[in-house]
């Protein structure tokens, strides 16, 4: 999807995703070859990614069962099916019959980070419409803290008291960020930090915010700045997971359970100013692991856009389902009446 995307857009304002980004014209025989050949690209990206996923997942699954978490079996069943939506040589989109739903859980964090890349970047392009100035990667940064729940409130805090600042309205006009914490084993504490998409209108350089930041902390002070050129890839930035599922594992016991145990109402993401309405609005639910969202609407009956075939759906499990994206094919799978 990058690639596509990317050679699509050759101007400096920011990408759109969806609908609009993309609607392969399959007139000719080439056209129809070019867009199926991309097709298959992206879907072998996104198979390889399941593939990675898959021994993270395992290992957190088999933590939570020894440490005796109530929602191991949850996080098991997550993304074990898929109901698939195919013509029997292309799989146009896939849905987990079942998400968790969960921060920590590799899947549903990466879904989530997608989903609210895809989202922010448009309404970021959509604000920039009407409001000048540099847009801006902003990274705040804390001292080490002991527990999580306690670093996280305290940031928030810091950042509350950062944005009431007069030198702050003056030259920032709307904010998106997004909270990432990192654990540190050596030092069994976590690195909890900020990072921001800003658009800022007067120059604000970084001496100044980091006197500004530690005015407001009282102890930290290590803050970058640094302009975006690429509105996508600075959305990208921001809303990657908020902790590395892979990291989970490198905690003891209590920081583990910590982490597992934090409310699900957790705020992880903030936004104001003029980006205000930057916020993820539609839920996991129906959340898909379609290649190109231009294939949302597809439904069972429709033709395939590469072979014309009429589409329908079948139900698969998780290694059937890597398969299916790694070939992109799925010579075996016959239509059957299943619901
Ligand atoms: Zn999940
Ligand atoms: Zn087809």
């Amino acid at each position: 999807m990058d690639n596509l995307l990317l050679a699509r857009n050759t101007s400096t304002m920011p990408k759109t995703y969806g609908n609009v980004a993309f609607t392969p014209s399959l007139d000719t025989v080439q056209q129809v070859d070019n867009a199926e050949r991309e097709f298959r690209r992206a879907s072998q990206r996104k198979g390889e990614r399941w593939t990675l996923r898959t021994p993270t997942k395992r290992n957190i699954v088999a933590r939570l069962e020894r440490v005796g978490v109530e929602d191991a079996s949850r996080l098991k069943q997550c993304c074990s099916a898929f109901r698939v939506l195919t013509c029997g040589q292309h799989t146009l989109r896939s849905y987990p019959t079942f998400r968790c739903k969960k921060l920590f859980c590799p899947d549903c964090a990466a879904e989530r980070a997608n989903r609210l890349s895809r989202q922010t970047e448009a309404k970021i392009a959509e604000a920039m419409q009407t409001n000048k100035g540099r847009l801006c990667l902003l990274t705040l940064t804390m001292k080490n803290a002991a527990t999580l729940d306690g670093g996280l409130v305290r940031l928030k805090k810091s950042f509350a008291n950062f944005k009431r600042k007069k030198v702050f309205k003056e030259r920032i006009k709307g904010y998106f960020g997004a909270f990432e914490y990192t654990f540190n084993p050596k030092t069994n504490d976590f690195h909890i930090h900020l990072h921001l998409i800003v658009l800022r209108g007067k120059f604000w350089n970084q001496s100044d915010i980091s006197d500004t930041w530690r005015d407001v902390t009282g102890d930290s002070f290590v803050v970058d700045i640094r302009e975006i050129k690429d509105a996508g890839k600075g959305v990208k930035e921001v809303c990657k997971y908020p902790m590395k599922p892979v990291d989970l594992m490198a905690m003891p016991d209590d920081k583990f359970l910590e982490v597992v145990r934090m409310k699900k109402g957790t705020r992880m993401f903030i936004s104001g100013g003029c980006f205000y309405n930057v916020k993820l609005d539609a839920d996991a639910d129906e959340a898909d692991d379609n290649i190109f969202s231009q294939f949302a609407d597809l439904t069972e009956g429709d033709a395939c856009p590469f072979c014309k075939a009429e589409l329908f759906d079948v139900f698969v499990d998780r290694k059937t389902h890597i398969g299916l994206h790694e070939l992109n094919a799925m010579p075996n799978v016959v239509r059957s009446n299943s619901s």
